[in-house]
């Protein structure tokens, strides 16, 4: 039985006033909350911070990018090594922001990946097709390009220790959400990949869904069979938007 988990991608919001009152709003939501697993990605800055706030708690903290190197002359890059004095478990890897604004590969994304691994970080890794691949009936090709760089790349074993997320570009931050029969056929999808390279790890791998995931929303979502948990952008930035998703997820 796969246990949900609910991630908020801060994006880059946020200041150390406002997090402050975000967190400790979620923390008194979600502090009750048994059967699920809780994370936030945050803007590098407030690693600390969240750290700080969240430690022993069970709301983890990551980061919602890193690089592909070990360390050196990369202005304005953060290692995984970093990330890990910071006790983060999470990285965000190939966010369809990323990919398109800061062109982003699947190279690039797949090298990502195998650095948190062996960082001892768990990466979740972002797929998802756009409005305009989905409506030419190629949603299923693009995701399993996206996947097959990490499946060809690192293997079974590395796979077994990250999340994926499908995340429609078409529905992250417009309000639009995929539909339950939309999100549960492209996880499902997703879950008969990674088995064509391992049954045990497809079936353990925790899926999640991302786009405008809602309070109002969340439960359908999360009742579909291969949905195992949400990774929540804007509706992260507020406590009680993300408390009751959480709860949702419960
Ligand atoms: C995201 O950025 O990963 C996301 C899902 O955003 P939103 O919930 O705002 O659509």
């Amino acid at each position: 039985m796969r246990r949900k988990l609910v991630v908020g991608n801060w994006k880059m919001y946020g200041n150390l006033a406002r997090n402050k009152a975000l967190l400790e709003g979620v923390l008194s939501g979600v502090r009750e909350l048994r059967n699920a697993d809780y994370g936030v990605c945050v803007p590098y800055p407030y690693l600390a911070q969240a750290q700080s706030m969240l430690q022993g708690s069970n709301i983890a903290w990551g980061a919602q990018n890193v690089s592909q190197n070990e360390q050196g002359a990369f202005t304005g890059a953060v290692a995984a090594g970093m990330l890990v004095d910071f006790d983060c478990r999470y990285v965000i890897i190939g966010h369809s922001e990323r990919r398109a604004l800061f062109h982003e590969s699947n190279d690039i994304a797949a090298t990502k990946f195998d650095t948190a691994i062996k960082a001892g970080l768990t990466p979740i890794f972002c797929v998802g097709e756009t409005l305009a691949e989905r409506e030419s009936g190629v949603t299923e090709q693009v995701v399993a390009r996206q996947l097959e760089v990490i499946l060809n790349h690192v293997g079974a074993q590395a796979v077994a220790k990250s999340v994926i997320a499908y995340e429609p570009v078409w529905a992250i931050g417009t309000g639009k959400t995929a539909t339950p029969e939309q999100a549960q056929a492209v996880h499902a999808f997703i879950r008969q990949r990674v088995s064509q390279l391992d049954a045990v790890v497809a079936q353990d791998l925790r899926i999640l869904y991302g786009g405008s995931m809602k309070p109002g929303n969340a439960a359908e979502l999360l009742a579909q069979p291969d949905i195992d948990g949400g990774l929540i952008g804007g509706a992260s930035l507020v406590a009680e938007e993300f408390v009751a998703i959480c709860r949702a997820a419960q």
